[in-house]
């Protein structure tokens, strides 16, 4: 999910590779250790980690690309994905590859040539893009921001996009020129991980009716 609404839709052939790991790791578990049978699901698994971690790569390169197509500059969260591997948001963080995401994301931009930075990642889902007042913490399951103070309302992910780019604009751009560069820019959210878990069961389109009218990107 980017500053300007533009959504990248997780991979489902992602979740059928997995569950398909599920049943061969099943199967394999089931055969007689170190036998012919044994080896050969081994074998099975092995390939199916490589062919899944592949596809995870070329979706990343693939995501990045298009999002250079779309802006000059790209924010991205700096969050420490091994603290928060441990921490409360455990193998599902992880899953999601935004680690490898981002990386991968810096490189490419930094072949085409475009301007790509980290930004703090603190309180971006608790501030209201509008008016700057934090709104408390959300709940992972909270969807749509809703600011108490200003009236402002669109879906979570749009605007702690909104968010991450002030702040990155704040720390490129002087004030007063800002004006001029705000045409051009994307912002990535870690939140973007987060949903490939989420929207899962979450119904995204439904998140889409939250949100206001789409800017075109240059
Ligand atoms: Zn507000």
């Amino acid at each position: 999910m980017t500053s300007d609404n533009f959504r990248v839709e997780p991979a489902k052939f992602f979740r059928e590779l997995q569950s398909r790991l599920k049943v061969l790791q099943r199967r394999a578990s089931r055969k007689n250790k170190r036998s012919k049978n044994w080896e050969k699901a081994q074998l099975k698994v092995a390939r199916l980690h490589h062919q899944i971690s592949n596809t995870r790569k070329n979706f990343h390169f693939q995501t990045s690309h298009l999002l250079c197509d779309r802006a000059d500059m790209i924010f991205a969260e700096d969050i420490n994905f091994k603290m928060t591997a441990r921490g409360f948001l455990g193998k599902e963080m992880l899953d999601g590859g935004f680690g490898q995401f981002r990386d991968l994301l810096s490189w490419v931009c930094w072949k085409r040539g475009k301007y790509f930075a980290q930004v703090d990642h603190k309180y971006t889902s608790q501030i209201c893009p509008e008016c700057g007042t934090h709104t408390g913490k959300k709940e992972l399951t909270e969807r749509v921001h809703v600011c108490d103070e200003c009236g402002y309302s669109t879906s979570r992910d749009h605007a702690s996009g909104r968010v991450i780019l002030q702040r990155g604009l704040n720390s490129v751009v002087p004030m007063d020129c800002r004006e001029r560069k705000l045409s051009g820019n994307g912002v990535l959210s870690g939140v973007l991980c987060l949903d490939k878990c989420r929207s899962r069961n979450a119904n995204s389109r439904e998140l889409e009716a939250y949100v206001c009218t789409p800017k075109e990107s240059a």
